[in-house]
């Protein structure tokens, strides 16, 4: 209780780290492990914020060894023997709310092979199973227990991409989405994207098939395409529509989960020479920039003043996902290799620009 309370105060934006463990082939990697130090869990108690702290070490001009320290705040910090499921703790209750008619962001955020993917859909078995399987299985079993009380819910699926500012359907029927989808207003400003497919969905089951039927897909156009799945945005998006006959209420809302586009920098993606990569790179911080900007801007209170959501086409797209009575969470998936250093540290910074 006392926790939700302090939650309550802290507003409706969340920012989370989660530190990925180094992989079996990484071990002998030539600078290993970077130096990491978590906070201790009773300083978090009082604060409730956790600490990360990572060291660099790097050569100054007159040849000297200089160690530097540098410090992040999170709402909470998970190292790498932090479990799915472990994680899923720390947001059930948040994603859980979309069936109370609160619209909710969950967004991974972090260079390529940091752990976006990993964190927000995982692997194939029940305990490496990642965010979006789990908050869909939470939500359906809670909609159920709330059948008792008169509640009666109808949901919705949706599964879009962003690459180079321009949305795919990643339902469409065919191999390819040849369709151009344009996001629209109508007049009680509830948008829609033109042309985009929204399956009806009445069990956790169908969301998997779902899921995999958009998975398939996109694992096609990144064989074709150069990896393209890491430089897009991807959008899953559940439509929740709940009316209770017995006391006359009703609420509509949606729960979105964006997996982001690599968040590297030009040099560190060899992409300098390649024009199609540099404009991808440009698309890509471009909209992670305006995503920022908008967070930022919610964050400071602002909901009734000006959000910068006409930046880009991922904020246009998650506008009514923001606004209005809205709970965001960014997840800040980290490396641990002293090679990714520069990386981790842009990740750090960006997040606590949202934060
Ligand atoms: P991204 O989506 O950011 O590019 P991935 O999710 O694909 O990164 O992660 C990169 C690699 O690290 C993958 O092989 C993934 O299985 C592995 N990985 C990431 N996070 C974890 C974790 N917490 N536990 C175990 N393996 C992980």
């Amino acid at each position: 209780k006392l926790h939700n309370q302090v939650q309550e105060l802290k507003g409706n934006i969340r920012v989370f780290a989660r530190v990925r463990p180094a992989l079996a082939h990484e071990a002998e990697s030539p600078d290993g492990v970077a130096e990491i130090k978590y906070g201790d869990e009773r300083k978090e108690a009082e604060t409730g914020q956790s600490e990360i702290t990572f060291k660099s070490r790097s050569e100054t001009a007159m040849g000297k060894e200089r160690e530097q320290v540098h410090s992040f705040l999170f709402d909470k910090v998970f190292d790498p023997s932090a479990g799915q499921k472990d994680v899923f703790e720390e947001i059930s209750m948040l994603a859980q709310s979309v069936l109370d008619g609160y619209n909710v962001c969950i967004f991974a955020y972090g260079q390529t092979g940091s752990g976006k993917s990993w964190t927000m859909e995982g692997g194939d078995s029940d305990e490496t199973a990642g965010m979006i399987p789990r908050a869909i299985d939470m939500i359906f079993t809670a909609s159920a227990h709330l059948k008792d009380r008169g509640w009666k819910y109808q949901m919705e699926g949706q599964f879009l991409e962003v690459y180079n500012e321009v949305i795919n359907d990643l339902l469409g029927s065919g191999q390819f989405d040849t369709k151009k989808h344009e996001i629209k207003h109508d007049k009680e400003g509830k948008m829609s994207v033109t042309d985009a497919v929204s399956i009806p969905l009445s069990n956790p089951r169908q969301v998997h098939t779902l899921l995999d039927r958009a998975k398939s897909r996109r694992a096609v156009a990144a064989t074709l395409m150069n990896e393209r799945s890491s430089r897009s945005h991807s959008v899953f998006t559940l439509k929740v529509r709940g009316v209770n006959p017995l006391t006359d209420e009703s609420c509509e809302a949606m729960l979105n989960l964006v997996d982001l586009a690599g968040s590297e920098r030009l040099a560190s993606s060899g992409a300098d020479s390649n024009k199609d990569r540099m404009k991808e790179t440009i698309n890509i911080n471009k909209s992670l920039s305006a995503l920022a900007d908008v967070i930022g801007a919610l964050g400071q209170g602002q909901a009734g003043g000006h959000v910068p959501y006409r930046n880009s086409t991922l904020t246009r797209l998650l506008q009514s996902g923001l606004s209005g009575s809205s709970k965001t969470l960014m997840m800040c998936n980290l490396s641990p290799l002293s090679a990714h250093l520069g990386e981790t540290l842009c990740s750090l910074r960006f997040a606590t620009k949202v934060n």
